[in-house]
């Protein structure tokens, strides 16, 4: 097995900070907001943040999940903030986004799970930032319907929820979320706005082989799914799943086509994509389609 301690070079990345990208991260200290961007150590930061894209962690950041892969706190959440849906849309109006990305820990322990909060996070975006566009990446609301329908009610741009990983590795990575159950989501949401174009993502590198990759994305495409992100899993600590494989860029390239050549409108597919890289262009190629 390849140890994380020795990442190939494709993996180590230059941070270069050009001037939008310093000027953003001062006003970010002075916020009270979590970005993921800032506490993931997100790798595509400067250049995300200089295209005006940003994401947003909402709903506090400890998680009722314990995801083997993911980093976020897990325990019990405190209260909610009800006045977080207008700070988001305030900071963002400061930061001078064009695409704003929110999502947020898994809140099981909400009726709704959180989904009037997204709700309103989009409208007050949309009250304070018209032209920008909104993208959800929500939690799977344990399944419940009546939550999903109360964040497509209020229009996101795009609408992205994660399966993660390949369907028999699903048990082992994620907490409580079910392979199965997600793509009901995607479905679900499709059928209640078929206008709004659904996105989804993978990790690679925890065990998949890749015909299972090729199925996950035709899984995918049998709910309707439109857009794809394809990237390596890093292990964040050592207490989380370890690096089965790193995948080559030109791999990464392959999967890209494979995914085009399924009907997806548009992929991302590479060793650092994550799910929000690149988010603003694809808006533009969801509204066009
Ligand atoms: Fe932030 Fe997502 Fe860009 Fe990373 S990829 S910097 S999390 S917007
Ligand atoms: Fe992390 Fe989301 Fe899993 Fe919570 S549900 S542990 S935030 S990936």
């Amino acid at each position: 097995a390849i140890g994380t301690e020795r990442k190939p070079d494709w993996l180590k990345i230059k941070l270069s900070a050009n001037e939008n990208f310093k000027e953003l991260k001062s006003m970010m200290r002075t916020k009270t907001l979590h970005t993921v961007c800032e506490e993931a150590k997100c790798p595509n930061i400067s250049e995300c943040w200089a295209n005006r894209t940003a994401t947003f962690m909402i709903l506090g950041d400890i998680c009722t999940r314990a995801c083997r892969f993911c980093a976020v706190k897990t325990g019990l959440p405190t209260e909610l903030d009800l006045q977080e849906p207008e700070r988001v849309a305030d900071a963002s109006v400061q930061m001078g986004l064009r695409h704003v990305v929110v999502t947020s820990v898994a809140r099981d322990d909400l009726a709704d799970g959180g989904a009037s909060i997204f709700a309103e996070t989009i409208l007050a975006i949309r009250r304070k930032l018209p032209l920008a566009g909104v993208e959800v990446l929500i939690p799977d609301f344990m399944g419940n319907e009546q939550s999903l329908q109360i964040v497509m009610d209020a229009n996101p741009d795009i609408l992205n929820h994660n399966i993660e990983t390949v369907e028999r590795l699903s048990d082992r990575v994620r907490s409580k979320a079910k392979y199965r159950r997600s793509l009901e989501l995607l479905a679900r949401s499709k059928a209640m706005k078929p206008s709004i174009p659904t996105k989804s993502s993978i990790m690679i590198g925890v065990g998949e082989e890749w015909d299972e990759i090729l199925q996950a994305m035709d899984d995918l495409r049998a709910v309707g799914c439109n857009i794809l992100t394809i990237g390596q899993y890093l292990q964040p600590t050592p207490n989380h799943l370890t690096v089965k494989q790193y995948y080559t860029p030109e791999q990464f390239a392959q999967l890209k086509e494979e995914g085009i050549k399924r009907g997806f409108d548009h992929v991302e597919s590479g060793p650092l994509v994550r799910s929000s890289y690149h988010a603003h262009e694809q808006v533009k190629s969801a509204r066009q389609s």
